[in-house]
């Protein structure tokens, strides 16, 4: 048992993979054929517990990171990378737990919880990702209330989102300073939503492009002060890059475990795979790093769940857990032969999946910039 959790969590644990196994793994193989998942996965999984995990109770789950991360652990080792639930638990609902008023949280967290209401959060547009001050999105006064008009791209759970955290220029004078968050719900005039984007990977995400024309919102659309959304952003960054990094070494973990089930039964040359020096050094060089990063992010999450997870350890968490996933899944897939390339074998979508864990959250080029400036 790692030192981190308690028992609380690991009994969470055996319900959270009770979960996985009866109601998304059975289903999963057609999600990813479909190009998205069902909304009535989200009920379930409100029902079960699996929303809002770390939100305070009574609007959320009232646990804490560590149930939080329980799920997102279970998600990664089931090879279920395209279900959003960390997104709307980890991303979304924090901000407006975090920055919303009390109304505004009494209106939307209870049905995010539920998983009534699905969350997304749309930062990237076509012209602006890794530089946010570069969005052109716009959210001008008028009366009371606001008008939104832009574009958004790539944005996950966004065909099944019910709410939308968009972040738009309010002062493009300001650049940074002049950005503000707005909560946008789902049939608002004006607001549209492009199909599942077609993707290398995590086809069962219903990524896609959002596009607001002069959406008229009221005055409590605004989340928390205008032109703070910078600040925001960037506090909750070390959460962010956290799950994603606990998403990465779970993935890794559990594609381990099965490379080596699958290397002790196939025979090349009247002997098994696992048998040759080459599958042996490769799977002792995975072990041996996961294990590093297994003790580093414990670490990582311990300082998290004591509020003192520094934003440069965060992006060191990130950089060196997808890193490394892209190294050793690559590694594991050569090891199974054409079966590591075909669709029906998990190593070929935990695949192409990982590749997007580099990008989003902040590229790994982002990530060794932040990391370089404080040295
Ligand atoms: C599957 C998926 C899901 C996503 N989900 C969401 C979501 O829910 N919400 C959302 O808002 N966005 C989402 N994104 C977008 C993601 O956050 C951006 O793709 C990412 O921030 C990079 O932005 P970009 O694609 O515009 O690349 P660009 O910013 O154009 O970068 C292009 C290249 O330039 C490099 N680069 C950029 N700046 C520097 C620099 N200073 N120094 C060195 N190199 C640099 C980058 O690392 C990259 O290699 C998602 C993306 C993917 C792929």
């Amino acid at each position: 048992m790692r030192s981190v959790f308690r028992d609380d969590h690991e009994q969470f644990r055996v319900q959270v993979e009770r979960f996985i196994a009866n109601e998304i793994e059975p289903y999963y193989a057609q999600w990813e054929r479909d190009g998205i998942t069902p909304r009535a996965l989200w009920r379930k999984a409100g029902e079960a517990g699996l929303l809002n995990c770390a939100i305070e109770a009574p609007h959320g789950q009232g646990g804490d990171f560590g149930h939080a991360t329980v799920v997102i652990e279970a998600l990664a080792r089931a090879n279920c990378l395209g279900i959003g639930f960390s997104i709307h638990s980890d991303m979304v609902a924090p901000y407006l737990a975090i920055f919303g008023t009390p109304a505004q949280q009494a209106k939307w967290l209870p049905r995010m919880t539920s998983g009534e209401l699905i969350g997304a959060i749309a930062m990237t547009e076509p012209g602006a990702g890794s530089d946010l001050k570069a969005v052109r999105t716009r959210a001008r006064r008028e009366g009371d209330g606001w008008v939104l008009s832009g574009q958004k791209t790539f944005i996950t759970n966004g065909v099944n989102a019910g709410l939308v955290i968009v972040l738009a220029s309010t002062n493009p004078d300001l650049g940074a300073r002049g950005l503000s968050l707005f909560v946008v719900e789902e049939g608002v005039p004006g607001f549209k939503k492009g199909p599942p984007l077609a993707k290398i990977g995590q086809h069962s995400q219903d990524t896609c492009e959002l596009f607001f024309d002069d959406v008229c919102l009221s005055a409590d659309a605004l989340l928390g002060e205008e032109g703070a959304a910078f600040d925001y952003v960037t506090r909750e960054l070390a959460q962010e890059r956290l799950a994603i990094a606990l998403r990465a070494a779970a993935s890794l973990e559990g594609q381990l475990a099965d490379a080596v089930s699958y290397l002790k039964e196939r025979k090349v040359f009247g002997r098994r795979v696992v048998d040759y020096q080459n599958s042996r050094f490769k799977l002792a060089d995975a072990l041996s790093k996961s294990t590093m990063l297994r003790v580093f992010l414990d670490d990582c999450l311990a300082r998290h769940m004591a509020g003192e997870l520094e934003p440069v350890t965060a992006a060191i968490a990130k950089l060196n857990a997808t890193d490394l996933l892209g190294q050793v899944l690559d590694d594991l897939l050569q090891l199974y032969g054409g079966y590591g390339y075909m669709s029906e074998y998990g190593i070929g979508r935990a695949w192409a999946d990982a590749r997007a864990l580099r990008i989003f959250g902040g590229t790994s080029e982002i990530l060794r910039e932040i990391i370089g400036k404080q040295l």
